[in-house]
């Protein structure tokens, strides 16, 4: 495989401007090594300008962590894929199961977010996962398939899959690797070579390794363990 590793940072709705220390911090720890990874944060959306600077000066890309479907217009309190993109963001995070499940969010909404990502240049992130009910009932592989088929757009040809299992967000829970590479490999049949699928749910420095030399998995999506700057160099160092 010779798609480069990519590990994003979800901080979800964490991190004030005091947030800035955890990027020097990080700046620093991967000043050392040579990162053979590529290193993305997708903070709340009101650190993306502060923030985009000491990225790119550390060489990190930054993200959104949702948008609006619509380019423009009367939508009180929501981001636009292009005020994402004019701040500095790279990337946004479509349909992270805590979108679809506090807000609603639906297939149809994630693939005309995409759309409208796509548009402005952003690159998608397009986040799909079964239940641990689905999973049991032998679902998984059928649940994520519709999923895909449902939230990507049609003539889309730069995004990225990232898989996570809700039964494994935030829970310490994850996949036996063999689960993760059979919903991998159903990805990658769907989505062609060239295409980064990452894994998401509990990643921490000490199964990053791991999950990561897993067949097609091409980088992680990490929520809790992104906060701190050490822990997340630990999970960047495996990459
Ligand atoms: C996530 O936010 O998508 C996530 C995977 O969270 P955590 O790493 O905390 O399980």
């Amino acid at each position: 495989e010779d798609i480069r590793k990519l590990i994003v940072g979800n901080w979800k709705m964490h991190g004030l401007k005091s947030a800035l220390d955890e990027v020097d911090r990080l700046a620093e720890l991967c000043s050392r090594g040579e990162p053979k990874a590529d290193i993305l944060i997708c903070p709340p959306a009101t650190l993306l300008s502060e923030m985009a600077k000491p990225c790119a000066d550390a060489g990190f890309l930054v993200g959104g962590q949702t948008c609006h479907h619509k380019l423009k217009g009367a939508y009180t309190g929501e981001i636009s894929a292009e005020m994402l993109k004019d701040a500095g963001a790279t990337h946004v995070i479509l349909g992270h199961s805590e979108r679809r499940l506090y807000n609603g969010e639906t297939n149809e909404q994630v693939k005309a977010k995409a759309e409208a990502a796509i548009e402005v240049g952003l690159i998608p992130i397009i986040c799909i996962g079964e239940t641990r009910m689905e999973r049991d009932s032998g679902q998984a592989v059928a649940v994520v398939s519709q999923f895909l088929a449902g939230s990507i757009p049609d003539e889309i040809e730069d995004f990225v899959v990232s898989y996570e299992p809700l039964w494994a967000i935030g829970t310490g829970l994850v996949p036996s690797p063999g689960e993760i590479a059979e919903i991998h490999m159903a990805i990658r049949q769907r989505v062609g070579g060239d295409i980064p699928i990452l894994y998401g749910g509990s990643v921490k420095p000490d199964n990053a390794e791991r999950l990561l030399s897993i067949a097609n998995v091409n980088g992680a999506l990490v929520g809790g363990a992104s906060l701190k700057a050490d822990d997340f160099y630990g999970i960047i160092k495996a990459a």
